[in-house]
């Protein structure tokens, strides 16, 4: 016999099924046993007589016929409500033990470490389920979307050179050349350049990106992925109005019961944003208990630099004022180019941040395409000949005949939980890294075994 889906019996009233799942929950009435059956479509009750000793969670196999249930016993909160399964052969295929964390709540209240050692019973939890599978629409829509529109998608390394987007890099030790190190990707924004040096034109990935920042609630330590997009031959605005109208259909397929407060997306400037809301991040929405709402704006004409601060360690290393308010390939407003030789705090750059219900969701930028004015931003942000030249590739691919050209990079999980209405972006990611920098179910970071260590040479100093 064929295996049956629970949500598939609705239309198989009165005929034999075989059905496989996970035992949801039991209610033993004495000679009555009820046990509700779960699969990936849902769940459905089966009632049966002299069972065997089962347990919770365990996986099953039952093998029984589809029954209407009487009208006052429907049950109108389960899709399956409407019917039931008499169970004639109930086989136990894997029993479970005690499960160590409850799975028929929405898990909030549950410590996250003990949530992150058992992510794969905690992803059994119909709210991260239903996530997850959210998640995957979401990517799916951007995906077809962007290929519907003549973009290439395009893999780009993960074990390559320092892209700095402001965080720390994640270091690969070297084993073919001691004593040397791959950082993982910040993000692919030098190849998606690179890629428009290659004349793509228009590129996207569901890019994994690596930063090695201190865990925020907004922000996932260790890795998340954006929607990596990189166009030529645009403006800003052409940017501005791709991206929206992708969101825009994005929330009206996925998110059906959303509405967006105001299209088109109000666009704001740096300035008057931090003078009227005193954040480059505000809050739009009319009605913030409404988990509806969906406010989102553009945020435009940032100053290309900001003050160096002690985070940005990579940038000049204190030997100048000034560090990329976005990052160092942000191409300055044209009308303000001038400025960079006389008064670089009043260049403002061509950067766009997108903004949704007070959080950063997504940013990008027009890019910087003349070597000479990219130089030009090395030496203000008082990078020393050795940081140069690590960049030093970019402004050789741009001898070569580069297209104007930038782009914009929307967080993938960023955008799911904010819209979710989520309280933090590891709700959306099936095996996150968890607030302390320790990785779900396997426990990384981990020792390395001697023999490693000396293949790499390296040696483990005392803290
Ligand atoms: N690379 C940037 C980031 O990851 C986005 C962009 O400029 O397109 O924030």
């Amino acid at each position: 016999m064929e295996r049956t889906l629970v949500v598939e019996t609705l239309k198989k009233v009165g005929e034999e099924v075989k059905l496989q799942g996970w035992i949801d929950s039991i209610r033993d009435h004495g000679k009555i046993t009820f046990i509700d059956l779960r699969d990936r479509s849902g769940k459905l009750q089966c009632v049966g007589n002299n069972l065997p000793k089962v347990t919770v969670e365990s996986v099953i196999e039952v093998i029984g016929k589809v029954t209407d249930r009487p009208e006052k016993l429907i049950n109108q909160n389960l899709d399956t409500g409407k019917v039931e399964v008499q169970i004639e052969e109930l086989s136990l295929v894997s029993s479970a033990s005690e499960i160590p964390i409850p799975l028929d709540t929405d898990g909030y209240d549950i410590e996250e470490e003990v949530r992150m050692k058992y992510r794969y019973l905690d992803l059994r939890r119909r709210r991260m389920a239903r996530n997850l599978r959210i998640r995957s629409k979401v990517a799916n829509f951007m995906r077809r979307w962007l290929l519907e529109r003549d973009f290439v998608e395009i893999e780009t390394p993960i074990l390559t050179k320092t892209t700095p987007e402001g965080a720390r890099d994640f270091l690969v030790p070297s084993r073919l050349q001691r004593g040397k190190f791959y950082a993982l990707p910040q993000s692919p924004q030098q190849y998606k350049q690179l890629l428009m040096v290659a004349g793509f034109e228009r590129y996207f990935q569901l890019a994994r990106c690596f930063r090695d920042e201190d865990p925020r609630r907004d922000r996932a330590y260790g890795e998340f992925t954006q929607l990596d997009i990189e166009m030529s031959f645009i403006t800003q605005e052409d940017i501005l109005n791709l991206t929206e109208a992708l969101f825009t259909e994005l929330v009206k397929e996925v998110f059906p019961e959303k509405k967006i407060t105001k299209s088109p997306w109000p666009r704001i400037s740096h300035k008057d944003a931090i003078s009227k809301y005193k954040s480059d991040k505000p809050d739009l929405r009319k009605n913030k208990n409404d988990p509806d709402e969906l406010a989102f704006a553009w945020i435009i004409d940032f100053p290309l630099f900001s003050e160096q601060s002690k985070e940005d360690f990579y940038y000049g290393s204190g030997s100048s004022k000034f560090a990329p308010s976005h990052h160092m390939f942000t191409a300055p407003h044209p009308e303000d180019i001038s400025l960079l030789e006389t008064d670089p705090t009043k260049v403002r750059g061509l950067q766009h941040d997108m903004v949704l219900n007070g959080y950063e969701v997504g940013g990008g930028s027009i890019r910087i395409h003349q070597p000479e004015i990219q130089a030009k931003i090395f030496d203000l942000i008082g990078f020393s000949e050795k940081q140069k030249k690590e960049f030093e590739h970019m402004l050789t691919a741009f001898k070569y005949g580069v297209p104007p050209h930038g782009g914009i990079a929307p967080g993938v999980d960023r955008f799911t939980y904010v819209t979710l209405g989520e309280p933090s972006i590891r709700e959306v990611m099936a095996f996150p890294t968890s607030a302390s920098g320790q990785t779900a179910v396997m426990d990384a970071p981990s020792e390395a075994s001697q023999g490693q260590l000396e293949e790499l040479g390296i040696k483990i100093g005392k803290k």
